[in-house]
C-alpha cells in the first residue's frame, strides 16, 4: 500500500521502517500534522497514518477521499480526533492500535503520581545546583490512600491492580462495564460523583467523549476531597483546565500530574525552546510548585513503538487483502452516555 505518514517523528520512522521489512509497504514521510489544508499532500496515496493531533475533522477526510485515499490508519489508541461519521459516509476505513502497550502508559503514569507525590523534579533540580535543603519536599503516604480510577480498561486496571496489590492503595472504580477481575482483588465500583468526591489520588483513564469531556471541572473540584492529587495520561479534555487552575490557587488541590493538555495540539511533540509560547493558561499551570506536566510521552517504550508499528502495518495489509481489519474504528463504537 502507497501510504502517507503524517506527523513523522524520528523514532515513527525507525520503528516503521523497521516493522516494514515484514510487510513491504510504500511509506512516505510527511512531517506536517494531518488537517484539510494539509490533507492535499496525500493525494494519490492508498492510505493515512496518523497520530493523536493530526485533525481529521469532516473537511480534511472530505479532502482525502477526494485524492484517493481509502483508509486512515491512528497509530493510537484514541480516536478523539477523527469523524467517525464522516469517514463511514466517506467510505474510509479507520484502523487504530487498540492495545500496544497498556504496561507503558500505566507504568508512565505509576510514575507521575510518585514523582509528583514526593516532589522527585525540584529535589533533583535542587541537588543539581548544591541546595540539599529539604523544606518544601514533604510528601505523603500512598499507602492507605483511596485512589479513584475512571475507566477500567487495558491501562486503568493495570493501575489499578498497581496501587490496590503494590502500594495498599483503597482503590474506587468507575467505569461503564465492570471489570470482575478487579471487584475480586477487592477494588470497589462506585457512580462517578461518589470516586470524585471520595478519592484521595484521581487517575483518568476513559477514552475522551462528549459525556466524559471537563469531567474534572469546577463543581466536581469543588467537592473533591481537600488536598486531591489528580494524575491525567488519557486525554487533555477531560479536565477543564482553567477550572483546574483556579482549584489550584485556592490550595483545594493537592497536586496534579498531567502528561496531556487540552490544548496540547498547538505545544506537544514540537521543540519550542527558542519561541514564545502563547498559551497563557499553559504557562499558568507551569508556575505552580505542585504540578507536573510531561508533554504526551506515556506511551513511548520500545516496546510500544514496536507494537505501534506491526499492528499499524498489519492492519493496512488487512485492508489491503481486501478483508475487514480486526482494528476497525467505526461509528457505532461511540458509546452513548451512561
Ligand atoms: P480501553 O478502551 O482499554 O479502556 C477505556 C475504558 O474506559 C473502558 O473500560 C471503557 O468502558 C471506559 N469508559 C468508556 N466511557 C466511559 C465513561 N463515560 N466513564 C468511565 N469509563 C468509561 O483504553 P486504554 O487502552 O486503557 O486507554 C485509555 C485511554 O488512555 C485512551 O482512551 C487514550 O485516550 C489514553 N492513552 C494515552 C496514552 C499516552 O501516551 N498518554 C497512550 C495510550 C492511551
Amino acid at each position: 500500500m502507497r501510504i502517507a505518514v503524517f506527523a513523522t517523528k524520528a523514532y515513527d520512522r525507525r520503528f516503521l521502517d523497521l516493522a516494514n521489512a515484514e510487510f513491504g509497504h510504500d511509506l512516505s514521510w510527511f512531517e506536517a500534522r494531518l488537517d484539510e489544508t494539509t490533507a492535499p499532500l496525500a493525494d494519490g496515496f492508498d492510505a493515512v497514518c496518523v497520530f493523536v493531533n493530526d485533525r481529521l475533522d469532516a473537511p480534511a477526510l472530505t479532502r482525502l477521499a477526494q485524492g484517493g485515499v481509502r483508509a486512515v490508519a491512528l497509530r493510537c489508541a484514541g480516536y478523539n480526533n477523527v469523524d467517525l461519521r464522516a469517514a463511514e459516509t466517506l467510505g474510509l476505513t479507520v484502523i487504530r492500535v487498540p492495545a500496544y502497550s497498556p504496561e507503558a502508559v500505566a507504568e508512565f503514569t505509576l510514575g507521575l503520581l510518585l514523582a509528583m507525590n514526593r516532589n522527585i523534579p525540584r529535589a533533583s533540580a535542587r541537588v543539581r545546583e548544591n541546595n540539599f535543603a529539604l523544606d518544601g519536599l514533604i510528601g505523603r503516604n500512598l499507602s492507605g490512600r483511596t485512589a479513584g480510577i475512571v475507566g477500567t480498561g487495558r491501562i486503568g486496571a493495570l493501575v489499578a491492580r498497581a496501587l490496590k496489590l503494590g502500594f495498599g492503595c483503597e482503590v474506587l472504580a468507575h467505569d461503564v462495564v465492570e471489570d470482575p477481575a478487579l471487584t475480586e482483588i477487592g477494588v470497589r465500583y462506585v457512580d462517578r460523583e461518589t470516586l470524585l468526591r471520595q478519592s484521595d489520588i484521581i487517575s483518568l483513564h476513559c477514552p475522551l467523549t462528549p459525556d466524559t469531556r471537563h469531567l474534572i471541572d469546577g463543581p466536581t473540584l469543588a467537592a473533591a476531597r481537600p488536598r486531591v492529587m489528580i494524575v491525567n495520561t488519557s486525554r487533555g479534555a477531560l479536565i477543564d483546565t482553567q477550572a483546574l487552575i483556579d482549584a489550584l490557587k485556592s490550595r483545594r488541590v493537592g497536586g496534579v500530574a498531567l502528561d496531556v493538555y487540552e490544548q496540547e495540539g498547538d505545544l506537544f511533540f514540537e521543540d519550542l525552546s527558542n519561541e514564545i509560547v502563547q498559551d497563557d493558561v499553559f504557562q499558568r499551570l507551569l508556575t505552580f510548585p505542585n504540578v507536573l506536566v510531561t508533554g504526551h510521552q506515556a506511551f513511548l517504550t520500545e516496546e510500544a513503538l514496536t507494537a505501534i508499528a506491526v499492528t499499524t502495518l498489519s492492519g493496512l495489509a488487512e485492508i489491503e487483502a481486501g478483508r475487514i481489519p480486526a482494528n476497525r474504528v467505526t461509528a457505532d463504537q461511540i458509546r452513548p452516555a451512561p
